[in-house]
């Protein structure tokens, strides 16, 4: 049958989409409780945000960005869509003091998060990729590609044309590479939500299955920061052969606590080919992409980003790591003390806790909220393999982390 002509069609791929439905029911559940439970105190351990205020230098650099606004001489309007030249040297001098590696400043683009740009990297490679993703993940990856007509309709908790890579206590939560060929891989480390932190040789594992099947690794190192461990590699860039072959996702929401006032940043090396592409070719595409659909990050946003990577920024930022990370430690204590099984938590500030008795991740979250008045995150909303599993999150204000652990201790039977 022929379409009428002058009807404007959607983009049905939407319709595909199954998730989305994790937060939203996360929120729907805790607010039942709360109207049937008037009264009771309700301690959420469920977010993924960030909660301590920005440190005094940053605070400084916005104050700055704003002031130079106000005047004639220092104003700017638009600025180069791929970033502050001054910011992009600053993030090429960090790659260089922290992981000896080295990267070019027209190899980084600045933007303004690395949601937007894990979801919109995929839009420069070819429409018919195949893409693998851990499972469980952030939610972003697959959706995005989901949207771009990537994938086959929805079965149960997955999606067809996708290759899964179950993340499990067996491999200790990080995958091994795709048996078939595929296009796009994509790898968080440390992970969300299983705090898992790949070593250098499992992903030199990755990086040797991509360049032998001329695929591309996008790697979200969103949480770098926390790493503390000095032999986890806090880039990808730290394992040979990677710039042939990997694209990095970084941002200052988790490691600077700029999750509202929203700033990141990718690179994408010039030594990076894919089948069809030899070298600057893919660093040319997102510069056009980023050029045509993107106007650069707030300049204040920028000026704020500047003084988080100075040396006193860093180790003000340290500081507030260190205190969402001793909330993991206190939360992971109380956690074994009640006999599960934990694991993350130590370079990364997500706990992935273990339900006992085989208990599915919804009927655990229901049972944490009823006696403990706790909230936590169904694993099994990441995807199939975290079933049977919650999220803990060590984002919060010290005190709500105590009496949420308390009321663990007391009440949890
Ligand atoms: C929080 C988070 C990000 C950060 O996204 P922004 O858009 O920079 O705030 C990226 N990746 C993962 C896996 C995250 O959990």
């Amino acid at each position: 049958m022929r379409r009428r002509s002058a009807m404007a069609r959607i983009n049905n791929n939407y319709d595909k989409l199954s998730t989305g439905y994790l937060f939203p029911e996360v929120a729907r559940r805790t607010k039942a409780f709360s109207e049937s439970n008037p009264g009771v105190d309700i301690y959420k351990l469920g977010i993924g945000n960030t909660t301590l205020p920005l440190t005094p230098s940053v605070i400084e650099g916005l104050r700055k960005g704003v002031d130079k606004l106000a005047d004639i001489k220092t104003y700017t309007g638009y600025g180069d869509e791929q970033g502050d030249s001054r910011l992009r040297k600053m993030i090429a001098g960090l790659y260089l003091r922290k992981y000896n590696v080295k990267i070019e400043e027209n190899e980084i683009f600045v933007s303004d998060g690395a949601k937007p740009d894990s979801a919109n990297i995929q839009s420069i490679f070819g429409s018919d990729g195949k893409i693998a993703v851990q499972d469980p993940a952030y939610p972003v990856y697959v959706d995005s590609n989901v949207i771009a007509g990537r994938t086959g309709p929805a079965e149960g908790s997955t999606y067809k044309g996708i290759v899964y890579m179950p993340c499990n206590e067996q491999n200790g939560f990080f995958p091994s590479v795709p048996r078939e060929k595929v296009d796009l891989v994509y790898i968080c480390s440390p992970n969300n939500p299983t705090g898992a932190v790949a070593t250098k040789e499992q992903l030199s594992d990755f990086v040797d299955y991509a360049r032998n099947n001329r695929a591309v690794i996008i790697f979200d190192a969103a949480y770098w920061s926390y790493i503390s461990d000095p032999d986890l590699p806090r880039s990808i860039y730290e394992v040979e052969g990677a710039r042939e072959c990997a694209i990095e996702i970084n941002s200052f929401s988790k490691s600077s606590g700029f999750t509202g006032v929203r700033l990141g940043w990718s690179v994408v090396p010039k030594t990076l080919v894919a089948e069809d592409a030899s070298p600057g070719k893919i660093n040319s595409l997102w510069n056009r992409r980023q050029t045509t659909m993107f106007n650069g990050a707030s300049n204040i946003a920028q000026e704020g980003g500047i003084a988080a990577l100075s040396d006193k920024g860093l180790e003000e930022n340290q500081a507030i790591i260190d205190y969402y990370m001793e909330n993991a430690r206190i939360i992971r204590e109380c956690l074994i003390e009640k006999g599960f099984k934990v694991f993350g938590g130590k370079n990364a500030p997500y706990l992935w806790v273990k339900t006992k008795d085989g208990m599915k991740s919804w009927d655990f979250f229901d049972k944490m909220l009823r006696e403990a008045h706790v909230v936590v995150t169904p694993g099994s909303g990441f995807g199939p393999s975290g079933e049977g599993y919650f999220r803990v999150s060590a984002f919060g204000v010290r005190d709500n982390v105590v009496k949420a652990v308390q009321s663990i201790r007391d009440n949890l039977k």
